[in-house]
């Protein structure tokens, strides 16, 4: 009997072994065989990059609720919007379908005009620029990282676009300067530290449209000023849009977009829409109650 359960054992581990990797395999050709989005007939090259959307209306697939309801918002060239409301609003949204993550059900999203839909993906993808919360960094030195941006890109002009995004100063104190190794140093680097490499990577990718993802946790008051001083430097020549958490990016932005359930409550710039003494309002003075600062968090 042993001898027999011995090898019937072996059979059926082996049978969920391999059932374990026929339901993995299923799940990668299902990521693989996602349609890409349809691309429509081109129209032309943006004019500018001013963003729009009009009237959009999105639902996730599989959600009853829209996500985002006739959302409509002029993001201006040249100038910062921050998006700004409670968790579960539709500010990451407004990210994801500008780009095209997603298509909206109802509604246009133009750059310059032109309907993102007939933009062919790769010039989408070198229009749109985006600095995530969560920066990915591989290990590899601070220059290859900060390279992978713009792969043809010359030495100096890693270093331009780090100086720009001040990284410079901290990334020469490490012990190899740009040749560290991240692994070396791993965990050294703080989150305004890793959140400035993001922002060298989008300065050196020079995309005229930036989406940020600003970092929700706490920084230090000199990680702070200097994110801050990173972020004016992508805004003096793109169209920068933030998903916003901090006082400093909000009260500098020159539009912010008030959102709650997947709709705009309120434009205006910080003292205009505190004047309004609506929703804007009434979030800020609850945030300068709380100790941490986070709009929306
Ligand atoms: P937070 O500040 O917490 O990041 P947010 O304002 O960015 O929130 P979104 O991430 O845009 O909000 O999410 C808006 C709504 O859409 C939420 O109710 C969320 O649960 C839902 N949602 C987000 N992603 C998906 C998805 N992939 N599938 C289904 N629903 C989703």
């Amino acid at each position: 009997v042993v001898r027999f359960a011995e090898p019937l054992a072996t059979f059926v581990l082996y049978a969920k072994v391999i059932d374990l990797i026929e339901a993995a395999l299923g799940k990668i050709d299902a990521l693989l065989s996602i349609a890409p989005l349809p691309q429509q007939a081109p129209t032309g090259e943006p004019a500018h990059f001013e963003v729009n959307f009009v009237d959009v209306s999105f639902a996730y697939a599989g959600s009853e609720r829209p996500t985002l309801r006739d959302f409509s918002a002029v993001l201006p060239a040249h100038g910062l919007t921050a998006l700004v409301g409670p968790s579960g609003a539709g500010k990451s949204t407004v990210a994801r379908l500008l780009m095209r993550h997603a298509d909206p059900q109802a509604g246009r999203i133009l750059i310059g005009g032109v309907n993102i839909r007939s933009l062919p993906p790769e010039r989408l993808n070198a229009l749109v620029s985006v600095v995530f919360q969560d920066v990915y960094l591989f290990d590899d030195s601070i220059l290859a990282n900060i390279r992978m941006a713009r792969p043809e890109a010359s030495d100096e002009e890693v270093e331009a676009a780090a100086r720009a995004a001040h990284c410079h100063t901290f990334i020469q104190r490490l012990p190899e300067g740009y040749r560290t190794r991240v692994g070396d140093i791993g965990g050294r680097l703080s989150g305004g530290e890793r959140q400035r490499i993001s922002i060298a990577r989008a300065i050196l990718k020079d995309a005229p449209i930036v989406i940020l993802d600003e970092p929700t946790a706490a920084l230090d008051t000199e990680s702070e000023v200097a994110v801050q001083a990173a972020i004016d430097t992508l805004v003096r020549e793109r169209t920068v849009i933030v998903i916003a958490h901090r006082l400093s990016t909000i009260a500098a932005a020159d539009q912010i977009l008030v959102i709650d359930d997947g709709q705009v409550l309120e434009t205006g710039r910080h003292a205009e829409l505190l004047a309004r003494a609506g929703r804007y309002a009434r979030m800020w003075q609850a945030q300068q109650r709380a100790k941490d600062w986070h709009v929306g968090a």
